[in-house]
């Protein structure tokens, strides 16, 4: 029986199931789908006896001590270091930028002292957009230009947004319209059926009425031969 399930054995999983068996003596059920431990992480050597992560480079990062004690009790350590280097115009300068990465870049051979008089330069030459301006002062006229722009796109964006909401809503007035219309139709409808039925009934009625009346002709020139035979 165990007293915890927990499902993946990657870092989460694999330190959680330590903590719970090792600090509060609870038995613990670890399952993982994959064939091996680690989870993304995980790394193995391949057929050329090489050391390679399975699902991509990981580098272990920490500032903490404890991190760095805890985990010390299942591996050992090995000195490493790593550079990244950015390939720019054919040369191979450091990532993230830093004094080598400026001085390779510029041709320079500044100390760290020298860099931000030399920014503060690169500033008054600043480039904006296509073109390069000669000064600060111009780049800041070229981006309330662009903005200004920038600005004017956005209200007729708007304007075309509210054209839109307000066709919307003759839309829907004249949908209510033929709603209510239609209503008013099916109404109607049932009103006409009514009266044909009414009318037919009244046809009906002067039908039988004339039936009636004919019958009532008929016994009528009876009577009338009847008073011609015995005024004869
Ligand atoms: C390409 C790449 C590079 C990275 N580089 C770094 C790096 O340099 N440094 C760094 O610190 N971090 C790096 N990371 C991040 C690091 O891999 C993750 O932070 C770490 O693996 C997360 O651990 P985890 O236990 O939360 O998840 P995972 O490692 O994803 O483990 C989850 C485990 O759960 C299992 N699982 C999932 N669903 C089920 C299920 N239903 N049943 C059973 N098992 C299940 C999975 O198979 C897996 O083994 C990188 C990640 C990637 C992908």
């Amino acid at each position: 029986m165990f007293d915890y399930m927990i499902v993946g054995a990657g870092f989460a999983g694999s330190v959680l199931a330590e903590r719970l068996a090792t600090q509060l003596d609870k038995k613990v059920l670890l399952v993982e789908k994959r064939g091996h431990i680690g989870g993304n992480a995980y790394d193995h050597y391949d057929d050329s006896g090489i050391l390679v992560h399975r699902y991509g480079p990981h580098i272990f990062h920490t500032n903490s001590a404890d991190i760095f004690a805890y985990l010390s009790r299942f591996t050992e350590w090995r000195p490493y270091e790593h550079r990244v280097l950015a390939s720019v115009d054919g040369q191979l300068v450091p990532m993230p930028i830093n004094l080598d990465t400026v001085n390779k870049l510029y041709g320079t051979n500044m100390t760290a002292l020298e860099l931000p008089k030399f920014f503060a330069e690169a500033a008054e030459r600043t480039s904006v957009g296509a073109g390069t301006v000669a000064t600060a002062g111009e780049a800041f006229e070229r981006i309330d230009e662009a903005v200004g722009g920038l600005v004017e796109r956005v209200r007729g964006i708007a304007a075309a947004g509210r054209a839109v909401a307000e066709e919307t809503d003759a839309v829907r007035t004249a949908m209510d319209e033929a709603a209510r219309l239609t209503e008013t139709s099916s109404a109607n409808t049932q009103e006409v059926s009514a009266t044909t039925e009414q009318t037919a009934e009244a046809a009906r009625a002067m039908a039988g009425s004339a039936v009636r009346l004919g019958e009532a002709a008929t016994a009528l020139e009876d009577l009338v031969a009847q008073f011609t035979v015995s005024a004869t």
